[in-house]
């Protein structure tokens, strides 16, 4: 396995990246319309938010599942790095030459952390060792991508990135899952929006990308499930059972709800507003 890459975010070493490079419309996630590239209203000088303890209130429960895994951080400090050397006119978004450069290697690095912290992920499965070495094979390469300096990051097409991730966690989910469960069920990208699944028998079932939005998963057994870009917002997940679930982010539960009772896999943690 190839050199460890930060993968979670840290606001404090951030010039905001995510807070001015992308946009949003007015919705029941965000109380305005920002165009991307324009500086948030609520950003600070020293680029903290300025009702960051308060954005579920505020009407932007938008910017609370929103997750650069890392990436924030990693764009500053390379840019900085660059400036410093004379290779940038500026070290950040606020030098219009620079801001257009800087807002697409954020963009890209932003998807290639994501896929590391899926493949880190697999990579702390029980698998066979083929599947191992293949995991550490396509993470290195992804770690390698990640490293590269600004132009070198806005040549990549992540797309292409990701068409080699995705095979490999759907090896790792797939293994992991019939191991524990003779023929899991298969929900790949169903739409159960708003359905009533309390209580369901969700053990070891492919949820990948399926629509759970609004769905009452309340008492649900979603142990080992894999849920890899199932949408949660909304979802109840009150007293669900979500250990061992492959792929569940932090910002899918930060869009969902739930209680102390919800059973969590590694690697999350329960979010502060469902308290
Ligand atoms: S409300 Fe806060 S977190 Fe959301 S975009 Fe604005 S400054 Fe960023």
């Amino acid at each position: 396995m190839g050199p460890a890459v930060e993968l979670v975010a840290d606001c404090s070493a951030c010039v905001g990246l995510c807070c001015v490079g992308l946009g949003f419309r007015t919705s029941a996630e965000f109380a305005f319309d920002k165009e991307p590239g324009q500086a948030c209203q609520h950003l600070a000088e020293d680029f903290r938010c300025g009702i960051h303890d308060r954005l579920r209130g505020r009407g932007m429960a938008g910017c609370t599942t929103f997750d650069c895994f890392g990436a924030g951080q990693v764009t500053t400090a390379r840019f900085a790095e660059a400036a410093q050397d004379g290779r940038l006119d500026g070290p950040d978004w606020r030098t219009p030459a620079v801001a257009g450069e800087m807002f697409a290697a954020f963009a890209v690095l932003r998807r290639l952390h994501e896929a590391l912290w899926h493949l880190d992920h697999a990579a702390a499965r029980e698998v066979d060792d083929e599947i191992r070495q293949e995991v550490a094979r396509v993470r290195d390469s992804v770690a390698a991508q990640a490293a590269g300096e600004a132009d070198e990051l806005l040549r990549i097409d992540v797309d292409v990135s990701w068409r080699n991730v995705a095979p490999v966690l759907a090896a790792v989910s797939e293994q992991v899952r019939t191991e524990i469960r003779e023929d899991p069920a298969d929900l790949r990208g169903t739409d159960h929006a708003g359905a009533d699944l309390r209580r369901r028998d969700l053990w070891a079932a492919n949820l990948r990308g399926a629509v759970l939005v609004g769905s009452d998963l309340r008492g649900a057994d979603l142990r080992a499930a894999d849920l890899a870009g199932a949408d949660l917002r909304g979802a109840r997940l009150d007293e669900a059972d979500l250990r061992g679930a492959l792929y569940c982010t932090q910002a899918q539960l930060e869009a969902a709800r739930g209680s102390a009772r919800t059973q969590l896999p590694e690697g999350v943690h329960t979010p502060g507003h469902w308290a």
